[in-house]
């Protein structure tokens, strides 16, 4: 707190013997007010004094109590405390107390309703004095400790009564009460000035100022962000899935129900907080604070690219029509074969039928119950199953792959290390071009995410090109890892396991022919592409006829292939 100087507050400066012209009217509630503050109250001749206690008898109390679960109120002592220790008071100074009003909200800013509530029952004259801990429970904004002053010196309130304050309905109490009104206002306004200032101050430093999002901690020790492992690696999961383009909203929601990440309440999260995950940019290394985009500290989760396809993704599927049922599980994965509309579900005592939509057309093709498309799921997806011996000798080439890769750099990497070294130059003048007042806030807020995301698609660029070379080999291990999976997810009874593996392996090109789950005609081979699982459905055929050395070889080769030029 500012040092207050006496001097200028001394009653004595100002002690006229009249009041000046043009004074508002004698006799009205402002003038009164007025009067009191700028000329009866300095001059001890004129002033009405109402010693406390003595005008008005037997003086008559309202006990108030109250703290609020604000940070301004953590060292405040509890109401049920206050009650008791103000109660006790009373007794020893026999005070008369009439009613006793509890509240628990802040006084930040005036219009709590009970305290108003207080007020309008002084001003009607049902009590005279109020006995509070300390001034702070009464006020700690100027409009309410202005009241109760004015109440004061109406003669509204006789006195106020404080355990821990002096304050006698003379000059000097009701100054000191003044200053322990503006004492209380001056500590709840520092107090969101340094809450502010210091917020301000951890995201200039990169450092998020809030609750860490799914997959990341709050590191309370060093007050900072970190990744949480497992969960993390779920979302990273989620952003590829999605990616891919076949998930719904529901679908991530039930993939991550089932890794037990759920709402607070233990249900499934609703696609409304999904889609806001997948849009967060907190997992890519920036942060949204106060409407602004700033670079984390953090470390992120997903790529700045796969980041962007999902934004596309969400972007093109906007609102899905269908809720998700979690007990039609593979809708959505099939269309017909007769008229390619989508094939749908319905429930019939107890079971579940799926059948072409039939929308709007004329269509022969029969219902199939779901244990029956259940079954054949699991032989299709059977056919693209790894071989234990396949995958360890894919392993061990994949290893001796490693080793060979040397670490280069290229000319690409240079010229983007400069474009970077370029924004963040940018950056710095479009930020002197904003503190010096050059641009308005909009434009600065504008131009900085715009030359941020540039920034970031570009350092991942240059690490990109930089790991052309050795980027390949942990999509192609996990493919490995999946693919040795997939017998145990055929076995297994997981219906929406199943959706997802059959969504990878065959995208939108599975069909339903006369209760038949299949790859669209004309040929498989087609439908499936070059990819890694076509060069696996492909080697199980050659096993038949070659040596399996050469059989490896081949599929090594071939997967290599897709994994390097896509990854
Ligand atoms: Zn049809």
């Amino acid at each position: 707190m500012p040092p207050i100087d006496f001097a200028l507050m001394n009653p004595l400066r100002s002690a006229r013997a009249g009041a000046p012209r043009g004074w508002p009217k004698r006799g009205s509630l402002l003038c009164d007010f007025k009067f009191y503050l700028e000329f009866a109250l300095p001059n001890k001749k004129n002033f009405c004094y109402n010693g406390f206690m003595q005008n008005i008898s037997p003086q008559k109390f309202f006990l108030y109590a109250r703290k609020s679960t604000d940070v301004e109120d953590k060292q405040v002592r509890s109401i049920e405390d206050q009650i008791t220790e103000l109660r006790a008071y009373a007794k020893t100074e026999g005070l008369n107390i009439v009613e006793e009003f509890i509240e628990k909200q802040s006084a930040k800013i005036p219009g709590r309703p009970i305290f108003s509530e207080m007020t309008k029952r002084i001003e009607q004259g049902d009590a005279n004095g109020i006995l509070a801990w300390h001034p702070d429970r009464l006020a700690r904004n100027s409009v309410d400790g202005g009241l109760l002053i004015f109440l004061l010196d109406s003669e509204k309130l006789a006195g106020l009564k404080f355990p821990t304050f002096w304050c006698e309905n003379t000059s000097q109490g009701k100054f000191m009460l003044n200053i322990a009104f503006g004492q209380s206002k001056y500590y709840v306004d520092s107090l969101a000035e340094n809450t502010k200032r210091g917020l301000r101050q951890k995201v200039r430093r990169g450092e998020y100022p809030s609750l860490a999002p799914i997959g990341y901690l709050n590191d309370s020790r060093t007050k900072t962000v970190v990744v949480n492992k497992k969960r993390a690696s779920l979302i990273r999961k989620v952003f590829e899935l999605y990616a891919q383009n076949n998930s719904r909203l529901e679908d991530i929601s039930n993939f991550l129900a089932q890794h037990g990440i759920v709402s607070k309440g233990g249900k499934r999260f609703h696609r409304d907080r999904i889609s806001f995950i997948l849009s967060n940019p907190f997992y890519y290394g920036h942060f949204r604070y106060a409407g602004e985009i700033h670079e984390g500290k953090h470390q992120p989760v997903v790529s700045k690219k796969i980041f962007d396809k999902v934004q596309e993704v969400l972007k093109q599927r906007g609102k899905p029509k269908t809720k998700g049922k979690v007990e039609k599980p593979l809708v959505g994965l099939l269309r017909c074969n007769e008229c390619g509309r989508m094939i749908t579900a319905e429930i019939q005592k107890g079971h579940t039928y799926y059948r072409c939509t039939k929308k709007n057309i004329v269509c022969s093709q029969p219902y199939v119950r779901e244990e029956e498309l259940d079954r054949q799921l699991s032989s299709l997806i059977q056919k693209f199953s790894l071989r234990p011996d396949w995958a360890a000798g894919l392993r061990k080439k994949l290893e001796k792959d490693k080793v060979d890769t040397a670490q280069f750099s290229t000319a690409f990497v240079q010229e983007s290390r400069e474009k970077i070294l370029a924004i963040t130059t940018k950056l710095q003048r479009l930020l002197d071009g904003y503190l010096e007042q050059d641009i308005e806030r909009e434009t600065y807020r504008f131009e900085k995410s715009k030359l941020l995301s540039e920034k970031k698609s570009l350092e991942e660029q240059s690490t990109r090109l930089e790991q052309k070379r050795t980027g390949w080999l942990e999509p192609m291990s996990e493919w490995i890892k999946e693919a040795e999976s997939l017998p145990k997810i055929a076995q297994e009874s997981n219906l929406f396991e199943k959706k997802v593996a059959t969504e990878k392996l065959f995208g939108s090109n599975l069909v339903l022919a006369n209760r038949e789950a299949r790859l669209r005609a004309p040929s498989g081979e087609d439908s499936l592409g070059q990819n890694q699982w076509a060069a696996l459905c492909a080697a199980h055929e050659l096993a038949l006829k070659k040596p399996s050395s050469f059989v490896l070889v081949y599929l090594y080769n071939h997967a290599r292939t897709y994994f390097s030029k896509n990854f």
